[in-house]
């Protein structure tokens, strides 16, 4: 980090974005120009055992190493907001105990801010129900487009009828393979963490294979209405998922409504 940051931090420190709607909800967008390697913020919360961690259940957990995990679910975490890119503008750092987002490149005003949350959190909550980070966007589209090119070039020789309604049907069918995946990930959301060292990816991402009941808590109030139950839920389905406490649950609940 350059000097100016740290005199800029030693002064009040204003945060450079605001909180505002995004694709997937909410986000975190510039306010004003970010230079590269500037600090945008950083993640707080809760500094808590990863074993405490693996007890709690919700979606801000950051793992700052092996040991410790950081429970951002507070609302005063405003870091939490920032999403998921597959070609991110910002990047998570850890440093010592402290997790801050610092800008990967020049972020102008406006732009959202973005950071990679890390392979596991990937691979459990995002992949099921196709990423919507731009890049990840950009690439389906080309792939529609080759898609229709193909199915065009089909046309031309004569097999156009069956091959649209082939796609068609296959369309529909994504779709509702998507919807039922992303319920599913809801139900089962299991303690997986931001960060690139997570520890319980073995567990965490054998529950997410064994996925199966479709529910339509979606949106993060739903989710936290739906713990309890949800935890209930995943009790039932014995073996098949990571097991954590009711109690435990209701306690992180009790602390994500705080604010
Ligand atoms: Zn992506």
């Amino acid at each position: 980090m350059s000097g100016s940051t740290s005199k800029t931090r030693r002064k009040a420190f204003s945060r450079p974005y605001r909180v505002g709607r995004s694709r997937t909800g909410l986000g975190g967008f510039a306010t004003r120009l970010i230079k590269k390697n500037e600090l945008i913020d950083r993640y707080r919360g809760q500094m808590i055992t990863t074993e405490e961690a693996d007890k709690r259940d919700n979606r801000y957990m950051f793992e700052v190493n092996s040991k410790w995990t950081i429970d951002g679910s507070n609302r005063r975490n405003l870091a939490r907001y920032f999403n998921h890119s597959c070609r991110p503008n910002a990047e998570s750092d850890v440093k010592g105990h402290k997790v801050i987002i610092v800008a990967k490149r020049n972020i102008q005003p406006g732009e959202e801010i973005t950071y990679d949350y890390g392979k596991d959190y990937f691979d459990i909550f995002l992949k099921p129900i196709g990423c919507k980070c731009d890049k990840c966007l950009e690439k389906r589209a080309k792939e529609r487009a080759e898609k229709r090119a193909a199915a065009k070039a089909g046309k031309t020789a004569g097999k156009s009828a069956s091959k649209t309604k082939a796609s068609k049907a296959k369309t529909t069918r994504s779709k509702t393979a998507a919807a039922e995946a992303r319920a599913a990930a809801a139900d089962k959301k299991q303690v997986v963490k931001r960060g690139k060292t997570a520890a319980s990816k073995a567990a965490a991402s054998k529950a997410a294979k064994s996925k199966t009941k479709a529910k339509t808590a979606k949106t993060k109030t739903t989710k936290a209405k739906a713990t309890t139950a949800r935890s209930k839920v995943k009790q039932a389905a014995a073996g098949k998922s990571v097991s954590r406490k009711t109690k435990a649950v209701s306690r992180a609940k009790t602390s994500r409504k705080k604010t």
